[in-house]
């Protein structure tokens, strides 16, 4: 049955019909992957809001937000600090060695000129997640004062554009990789920082994690409420509102709207557009010929060199037996990306269509979900390459140059990750015109809900 809150919370008390109007509205939500309206529930602290229909998770509410998210912002920036401050790694081989600090991994790339890889590197390891850092820190200290400090609205917003290229994780384990690769040909030193950035990407993971969004914006300026009359249950797009997708206030559409409270371009769903996706898929799908037919990395030992591409070392690490580690560079730099492209093209497929699948829909969104999580994966054989480049270079008796196949395959990872964002999962919910009318009968969600998929 269609229901709307404000009725519902006006009939179950009528003598308070205002104020339940008010904090009704206060609690409506726009799901950013199915567009349903939905009210959130009284949530306690460790409690999390999914949706209904796709499972997405509106909000997760923390204890003690504001101190949580500032001490683990605080103790990242000290890990990178320490990370910065000592040896990374080592290696020696026959006497001769070499060791390197966590920023030559960017300037010997540069120094091969492979300024724009060595760009990226330095940007989704080390700048992005110091902005990330510092603007947490910022918003946080605002919140816990009681009185945000300037400009946190628009600090706030840069925090929508940083979250999902900051890698450390994935450098992390792009370390490992290059430490496995290296103990075949040269004994392996740790440096004290190479356990800090450990913990360093570790903290950022938890920091991130420890930040709701939703409860973020409440405590910067919870005074913007969604528009009245909205039916709950229904999709947002057919009631002429929209969810902003950085600070999650329902708006009503208007032509070039902007979002009431954050002032973010607002982007209601208008209808299946898979252009922009399939652009930046086809220049994917284009740089990945290069990227396989061009050596990645060029290795010279004693005079002799010797170029592999991404496929070649694969095969070489089987055939010397590290399956592992020939595993770990198969999926990352061969599934994934092929997997990647291969299902934002059927994605872009089934919502042109516009008819029922066989995949249910539920299906459908998770499977854009695990495209878009995975993509940033990809990155590891790109660290890779920055790590050994940086690290072996002992002359004529064992130098690894990067080949001109790094910068086609980093290409290919950022223009897919850019391709699942621009792809917009509500089309997966309304691709069929026929089918809204399943969305009525979608029940308000509850704490920890985990329902079923209702609307196949
Ligand atoms: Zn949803
Ligand atoms: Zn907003």
């Amino acid at each position: 049955m269609t229901s709307s809150l404000l009725t519902e919370d006006m009939q179950s008390c009528p003598a308070e019909s205002a104020d339940s109007s008010t904090v009704s509205r206060r609690r409506l939500r726009v799901c950013h992957e199915c567009d349903l309206l939905l009210a959130l529930p009284p949530l306690k602290t460790g409690e999390k809001a999914v949706c209904p229909r796709c499972n997405h998770t509106l909000v997760h509410r923390q204890a003690n937000a504001a101190e949580r998210s500032l001490a683990l912002a605080i103790a990242t920036l000290i890990m990178l600090g320490l990370s910065l401050s000592f040896p990374f790694l080592g290696f020696s081989l026959q006497g001769f060695g070499n060791g390197i600090e966590l920023t030559e991994t960017v300037s010997s790339l540069v120094g091969f000129h492979q300024s724009l890889v060595a760009m990226i590197v330095l940007l989704t390891v080390l700048v992005l997640p110091l902005l990330y850092l510092t603007a947490l820190c910022w918003l946080c200290v605002g919140i816990i004062r009681g009185q945000p400090l300037p400009k946190s609205p628009l600090i706030a917003r840069t925090l929508n554009y940083v979250t999902p290229w900051m890698m450390a994780d994935v450098f992390v384990i792009g370390t490992l990789v290059s430490m496995i690769k290296i103990v075949g040909m040269a004994e392996v030193e740790l440096g004290l920082s190479f356990w800090t950035v450990c913990g360093y990407a570790l903290l950022l993971l938890f920091t991130t994690q420890s930040v709701d969004r939703d409860w973020l914006w409440q405590a910067l300026d919870s005074k913007p409420m969604a528009p009245a009359g909205g039916l709950l249950g229904q999709a947002a797009a057919l009631q002429g509102l929209t969810g902003c997708n950085t600070c999650g206030l329902v708006n009503q559409i208007t032509a070039g709207g902007r979002c009431e409270r954050c002032d973010e371009p607002l982007h209601p769903y208008q209808g299946v557009n898979t252009q922009t996706t399939l652009a930046l898929l086809g220049a994917a799908i284009l740089m990945y010929i290069p990227a396989n037919l061009y050596p990645i990395m060029i290795t010279t030992s004693l005079g002799s060199t010797e170029p592999a591409t991404i496929l070649g070392g694969v095969l070489l690490f089987f055939q010397s037996g590290d399956w592992p580690i020939a595993l770990v560079i198969l999926i990352a730099s061969i599934f994934v990306p092929v997997g990647k492209m291969l299902s934002l093209l059927w994605l872009c497929f089934v919502v042109q269509r516009q008819q029922q699948q066989p995949m249910g829909r539920l299906t459908r969104n998770r499977l854009y979900r695990i495209t878009e999580f995975i993509g940033r994966w990809s990155m590891v054989d790109v660290f890779v390459v920055a790590i050994m480049v940086a690290l072996i270079h002992s002359g004529d008796l064992i130098s690894i140059a990067p080949g001109p196949a790094a910068l086609a395959f980093t290409s290919v990872v950022i223009l897919t990750m850019l391709s699942a964002m621009m792809f917009d999962p509500r089309s997966i919910w309304q691709a069929n015109p026929s089918s809204t009318d399943s969305i009525t009968h979608t029940p308000i969600k509850l704490p920890h809900s985990s329902s079923k998929e209702h609307s196949q």
